[in-house]
């Protein structure tokens, strides 16, 4: 757990969060400023800074944030429809929260 970083206090339940998944290992919950009807945010509850961050050891947990998205999709009744999948890394890549996200955009 970092100091200062909002998805480690909406982790601690230190700030409100609407949660649709909490694994043991990820968690979802939406997006505040959404950027399509369906944005949501898949989120590691280690903090890890960025996708720079990742090591070899982090196979399994990528792919649980992926197979996660994935099955939101479903829920979210998109699967068919289509969505994006979306890593901003770093501040030229429109990073603004150094947690490591994954955002599920959909639902045009
Ligand atoms: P980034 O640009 O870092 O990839 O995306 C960060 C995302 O986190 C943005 O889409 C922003 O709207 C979202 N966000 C920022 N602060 C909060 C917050 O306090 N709660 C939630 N649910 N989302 C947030
Ligand atoms: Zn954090």
């Amino acid at each position: 757990m970092e100091k200062g970083c909002i998805f480690c206090e909406i982790l601690r339940g230190e700030r409100p969060a609407v949660f649709l998944y909490q694994g043991d290992s990820v968690v979802v919950f939406k997006d505040i400023h959404p950027h399509a009807p369906v944005h949501l945010l898949i989120v590691p509850r280690r903090h890890i800074r960025s996708v720079n961050d990742l090591t070899e050891q982090d196979g399994d947990l990528i792919a649980e944030m992926i197979l996660r998205a994935r099955e939101m999709a479903r829920e979210s009744l998109i699967s068919e429809s289509g969505y994006k999948l979306l890593f901003n890394v770093e501040r030229g890549g429109g990073q603004i929260i150094f947690h490591l996200h994954l955002h599920l955009l959909g639902g045009w």
